[in-house]
């Protein structure tokens, strides 16, 4: 039977207004970066889908290594003013899943939601594992416009060469874009652009519910109820559109929204409990 696993690969503190973006253009990104105050301390999230086919994990969460100095460069406006990480290595993907009963080289499959550091800095527990990236998020991530973009692609693991997925055009029925990753179809890539523009989230279906393994569409299960953007997205507009196409899907079918950060989603895995 599929069934999705959470684990938490310690925690990050927002600062400005990420979480909800305040203001709009240029303002919107000042805000983001410099606008006073920091979030809770939040959980990075990572999932495991434990499938028939094998098991696949979306997101791979964030390494200890970032908590040393000079991990991340230290002329970059966001790593000096507006992140804060804490986890330590036991807090790792790998131990988490040894910790949670799994084997890391038996994950058979890693889909990355995006190549943001937070969800990306477990890379080198799978290289034997398929990852999958789509073609617009690798080419953000990639090289020194990468890096300015706020990618850590130096401290990526030197056999990374993901497979790369391009996802069909967006239509206001996500599922009817989707591809299908098992051959049972139950697990699903649905492209979810705004935060990054290459951005990509899991459906796993279980029967009567589908659960969506959502990376940083939202940080929040309500901004994305309130069609609220992040602060820092690479396009706000898009961002609200998945907004709106998830909450479709969602008058649908039940469908349990589960996250990158959100504090809220362990117990509403655990009560596969439904967006609306
Ligand atoms: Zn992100």
């Amino acid at each position: 039977m599929t069934k999705v696993h959470l684990l938490q690969t310690g925690t990050v503190a927002l600062g400005g207004a990420q979480l909800a973006a305040r203001g709009q253009g240029v303002a919107r990104l000042w805000n983001g970066l410099f606008g006073a105050g920091w979030s809770d301390f939040l959980p990075i999230y990572a999932y495991l889908i434990e499938h028939a086919e094998g098991l696949i994990l979306v997101d791979t969460g964030e390494t200890a290594d970032v908590m040393q100095h000079g991990y991340f460069p230290h002329w970059h406006p966001y790593y000096l003013f507006s992140v804060k990480f804490d986890l330590k290595p036991h807090d790792e993907i790998g131990p988490q899943l040894r910790a949670a009963g799994f084997d890391p080289a038996n994950v058979k499959t890693v889909v990355q939601t995006h190549l943001h550091t937070d969800h990306a800095g477990g890379l080198r527990y799978f290289p034997h594992a398929k990852i999958l990236v789509t073609t617009r998020e690798y080419q953000a991530a990639r090289g020194a416009a990468g890096r300015i973009a706020g990618y850590p692609n130096n401290r990526w693991p030197d056999w990374f060469a993901p497979q790369l997925v391009d996802l069909p055009a967006q239509s206001d029925d996500l599922l009817a874009g989707s591809l299908p990753l098992t051959r049972d179809g139950a697990v699903r890539l649905i492209a979810t652009p705004g935060h990054t523009l290459g951005h990509m989230s899991v459906s796993v279906d279980l029967g009567e519910k589908i659960v969506l393994l959502a990376g940083d569409v939202s940080y929040l299960q309500q901004t994305l109820l309130d069609l609220q953007p992040d602060g820092l997205g690479a396009d706000p507009a898009a961002e609200t559109q998945t907004h709106r196409r998830i909450q479709m899907l969602a008058r649908k079918r039940p469908l349990v929204y589960l996250n990158g950060h959100d504090p809220d989603c362990a117990r509403r895995l655990a009560a596969l409990e439904p967006l609306l």
